[in-house]
């Protein structure tokens, strides 16, 4: 069977992502997308339910085996709910996620974790009507289900509100004869072994950034334009397209002051920027006794608390650094939430125990803290005040890197706390995430927390001990960063 619904998808994005897939997979970059994996299956299996009872066509490799059980399964009921129901037409094959045969019609209903229908989903639900519609089904009713994201648990799910149907029919209809035209073109590109030129567009990027994106940008001269953003996006593309290729080229170009900036410190080595007047006034905004919090929080598509909303950031941890006097003494404190329960009331509860009201507090890119404590101060209205107090009290230790008061060239343009910590400290290996065990970023904590319910004692202590010394790093790094800056200032 040549095509799959994803393969099709993908096919369409650029037909020679297909291509390196089958003759140079050894290309490909890697990149662990297991937890947008396991949280997809996990909105399938409840979405399954949204229609009631349903018949299941188990996964197995043979996928002739699933095609004949669907068909038996078809032919037994005259209306039934399938799920993975499964067909073949002329080597293009499909699983449709949720099928549901009427008397004499058939809805197809595609489940996607996401809050909104994209294009993508539009071209995956179309495969799925021509393959059906080509077997001779007949498909009254194709709709994109999707995470409601204004829905809030209070109780149990309530799978009529968590999830959205988009009916996309007459979209699907409508693009039926460009279907066909995409399998037989897709399918003559993937006959040939010959490897073809395909101009870098707006498709390595869109929908989903290609994986051989660095393979087929291996011939540009580096640094490049593709290395002035994190990853390739509007704004390097427009350029790319425009013919600004070098950083030299760059320069000639109409782009943002922080680009430019990037582009001149790499070219010409420019020394560091240290604006000691606005870092002594944005210190002296502070007073002691002085605390720096950083949260660890976790997003789920299928909220597992009550006053919990879809994809909502859900604190399980912090870490807290304090002096409670100028030169005085470092110390430290901590929450770790218990896995498998709900974690918020009792760290609000210690949190408001352990920063006073009218406090200075630091966090580094204050947005994100400020924003999980409010929520905090929503869902709990007898610790609100405090907790708004609090909130209202944080101070922003991004602002000296991303106003540009202190800029050198290792920077690379960003301001994120990753990238100005080994700019600032590139010797100190006290502060390097990678000499950290098991835990180095946002994202593997986040997923440490939620698989530790389901550990052995022995693997829950030693996660534990590891989530703890990674939040406690991002606040000891914001100790030592504000310390530069003081000593900045008085060199
Ligand atoms: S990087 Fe761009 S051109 Fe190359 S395979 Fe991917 S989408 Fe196609």
């Amino acid at each position: 069977m040549n095509l799959s619904k994803s393969r099709y998808c993908r096919g369409i994005q650029c037909p020679k992502m297909l291509w390196l897939e089958k003759y140079k997979p050894d290309v490909m970059e890697e990149s662990d997308n297991s937890s947008v994996l396991e949280q997809g299956n996990v909105v399938h299996e409840v979405a399954r339910y949204l229609f009631g009872e349903h018949i299941n066509i188990e996964y197995t490799d043979n996928l002739n085996e699933m095609i004949k059980d669907t068909y038996r399964t078809i032919e037994s009921y005259e209306d039934i709910i399938i799920t993975e129901a499964s067909f073949n037409y002329e080597k293009n094959f499909c699983s449709v996620d949720i099928l549901k045969k009427n008397k004499d019609n058939y809805e197809i209903y595609e489940v996607k974790s996401s809050t909104g229908v994209h294009d993508v989903y539009i071209n995956d639900a179309s495969y799925q009507y021509y393959v059906l519609t080509s077997l001779g089904l007949n498909v009254t009713k194709c709709s994109i289900i999707t995470i409601n994201s204004s829905y809030e648990r209070v109780g149990n799910i309530e799978l009529d509100k968590l999830f959205t149907i988009n009916d996309i029919t007459n979209e699907v209809k409508s693009l039926q004869p460009k279907v066909k035209e995409n399998i037989k073109k897709i399918n003559t590109y993937m006959d040939s072994d010959i490897e073809r030129n395909e101009a870098i567009d707006d498709h390595c990027y869109n929908p989903y950034l290609c994986p051989f994106f660095s393979y087929c940008t291996r011939n540009l001269p580096h640094p490049n334009v593709f290395d002035i953003t994190k990853t390739p996006g509007v704004t390097a593309m427009k350029l790319y397209k425009q013919g600004y290729i070098t950083f030299e080229d760059l320069l000639k170009a109409k782009i943002g002051k922080k680009y430019r900036e990037r582009i001149e410190y790499d070219l010409y080595d420019k020394p560091d920027h240290i604006d000691k007047l606005s870092i002594k006034e944005f210190l002296d905004t502070f007073s002691y006794p002085l605390y720096f919090l950083d949260f660890e929080t976790y997003q789920m598509p299928i909220p597992l608390y009550d006053y919990v909303h879809p994809y909502e950031q859900v604190p399980f941890q912090y870490s807290l650094h304090y002096y409670e006097k100028e030169n005085g003494e470092l110390l430290h404190t901590e929450y770790l939430g218990i896995p498998g329960t709900d974690p918020r009331r009792a760290l609000a509860e210690q949190l408001v125990k352990e920063i006073p009201l009218n406090v200075c507090t630091l966090a580094y890119n204050m947005s994100f803290e400020k924003g999980v404590i409010k929520r905090l101060a929503t869902i709990y209205p007898d610790l609100s005040e405090h907790l708004m107090n609090i909130h209202n009290h944080i101070k922003d230790l991004e602002d000296p890197f991303s106003k540009r008061y202190y800029y050198t060239k290792d920077m690379a343009g960003s301001s994120s706390i990753k990238k100005v910590l080994p700019a600032l400290f590139p010797d100190d290996p006290s502060l390097d995430y990678h000499n950290l065990d098991l835990i180095h970023n946002g994202a593997e904590a986040m997923n440490s927390f939620a698989k530790m319910a389901t550990m052995s004692k022995e693997e829950l202590e030693y996660t534990r001990e590891r989530l703890l010394r990674y939040c406690e790093l991002d606040t000891y790094a914001m100790v030592k960063i504000y310390k530069k800056l003081k000593h900045e200032i008085l060199k």
